[in-house]
């Protein structure tokens, strides 16, 4: 018999279009080995939504691995050594793995790579990442000309099937099981909406996939409207590698509508991400822009106050309705619309002043699709502090975001305090002396919170 392969799973959690699966069933029996690493993340170790749909991801991808008559092998512990361990249990000399680039992962490559055959491949993302240089040979720092020479490089790599047969080893190594991580909640259960709102798993992916692909040609006209639920709802897949970009690219690549040419921009966004965290590994621990260091901050650890304003936007009491119908769906179903994201994101920086790093902090505990790249990437940008960001000084005001892009419908879903005001009282019923029982008066004035952000800035200017 052949020898056995090891293929070292963590973002990539599907059989079909994976380089690192596919290379190494071709060379022998398979053993898949998923290793559970809170150490290795530290403060960035899975949260309780992300523990939530790994749950299911690794339950079904078993299944489908069971169905072939082979295993996933499930370790506690630091990744190296449990991948050491295996390997010299099985005789494996070849470790597989697909690229993952944030800090505690390549940390971990580099330290496998240095004790044991390790074969890296492309496997989540539209290009290779960091080979996309610019006309000096440098990296691109900011997303639209990154996005050009990604586009320029296009088709991506062709796809791989998914591996005929799954040979099994002689002997399987020990396998803690699934239940004892424990990676669901119990007391309280606070899933039930995620049941609800979710299909978890490599088939439920591409079912999603095809719901979109009925939809996706209106992407540009919908996709900033949180009440016509016109997104493709593929990011918590993205993130596990239930599925690839790839696929969703070759699946596409026949259109030519506006909407593709716009989703296809965001699924660049999503490289771009990458790009950012490989070239600053620490980009969700500090601003880029060092002068943001000196700016005053509103801390909840040391003032009531602020304490209480940032509890008020987690549980969505803040009075000003798409905040809170986006904090309330996040809670619910730990999923956030993009456009609600950016305006939640911004109404905690710069209406609450609070750092941007408690919000990043926040999502990643209560986002299915967290992400290291692509969260920190996102709050940058709209902190203003990031590579390529958005300015400080570009407050978004939530109410007329609100009404600009038709939000009553979404608040109504999640606020139900609102559900019986009619346009325009739903966007700013304080506004219009309509505040129903229960819900709360605005914590703060949207006015006299611009002008505190702006004097913030302004003062950590020196001006
Ligand atoms: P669609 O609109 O259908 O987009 C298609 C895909 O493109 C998404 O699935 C996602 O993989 C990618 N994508 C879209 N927008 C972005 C973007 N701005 N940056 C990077 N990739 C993008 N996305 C995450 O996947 N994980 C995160 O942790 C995350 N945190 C965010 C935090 C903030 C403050 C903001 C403003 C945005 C964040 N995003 C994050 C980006 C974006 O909001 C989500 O990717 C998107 O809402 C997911 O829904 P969808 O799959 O329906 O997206």
């Amino acid at each position: 018999m052949s020898e056995p392969q090891i293929v070292w799973l963590r973002r990539d959690l599907r059989l079909a279009d994976n380089p690192a699966l596919y290379a190494a069933a071709k060379l022998g029996p398979v053993i898949a080995v998923y290793v559970l690493d809170d150490a290795r993340a530290k403060d960035h170790a899975y949260g309780g939504a992300s523990r939530w749909w790994l749950h299911h991801s690794l339950d079904s991808l078993g299944k489908s691995f069971a169905q072939r008559h082979a295993r996933i092998v499930l370790r506690k512990g630091d990744t190296v050594e449990e991948l050491l361990k295996i390997a010299k249990e099985t005789g494996a000399k070849t470790i597989h793995a697909n690229r993952h680039y944030e800090p505690w992962w390549r940390n971990a490559q580099k330290a496998l790579g240095e004790k044991h055959d390790l074969q890296l491949y492309d496997g989540n993302y539209l290009h290779s990442i960091g080979s996309v240089k610019t006309g000096s040979g440098g990296q691109y720092k900011i997303y639209t000309p990154f996005s050009r020479a990604v586009r320029a490089q296009f088709p991506p790599r062709d796809m791989v099937p998914e591996p005929e047969t799954l040979s099994s080893p002689d002997n399987w190594p020990d396998s803690d099981a699934l239940e004892d991580w424990n990676l669901l909640p119990t007391r309280p259960d606070w899933a039930g909406g995620m049941r609800k709102f979710w299909e978890v798993g490599e088939a439920a992916a591409h079912e999603q996939l095809g719901w979109w692909e009925d939809h996706v040609d209106d992407y540009d006209d919908a996709r900033n409207l949180p009440s016509r639920d016109k997104v493709s709802r593929l990011s918590p897949h993205l993130h596990f590698g239930e599925i690839s970009p790839v696929q969703i690219w070759h699946h596409f690549k026949a259109k030519r509508s506006d909407g593709w040419r716009t989703y296809e921009s965001e699924l660049i966004w999503r490289d771009y991400a990458q790009n950012t965290i490989a070239q600053f590994p620490l980009y969700a621990r500090g601003n880029y822009r060092e002068d943001f260091d000196r700016i005053k901050w509103r801390d909840p650890a040391s003032d009531e106050g602020t304490a209480r304003d940032l509890k008020a936007w987690q549980k969505g009491q803040t009075g000003y309705p798409i905040v809170d119908a986006g904090m309330r769906q996040l809670w619910q179903t730990g999923w956030m619309h993009n456009r609600v994201r950016m305006i939640a994101a911004s109404f905690l920086i710069k209406h609450l002043l609070i750092d941007w790093r408690r919000g990043e902090q926040w999502f990643w505990d209560t986002l299915v699709d967290a992400d290291y790249g692509s969260n920190a990437t996102n709050w940058q940008w709209v902190a203003g502090t990031g590579v390529d960001s958005n300015m400080f000084v570009r407050i978004m005001a939530p109410l007329s975001q609100s009404e600009k892009f038709d939000a009553a419908s979404y608040i109504r879903t999640y606020v139900p305090e609102l559900a019986d005001l009619d346009e325009p009282y739903i966007h700013d019923p304080e506004e219009f002396g309509r505040l129903p029982k229960g819900y709360p008066a605005k914590i703060i004035g949207h006015r006299a919170a611009r002008e505190r952000a702006l004097a913030a800035y302004r003062a950590m200017k020196g001006e």
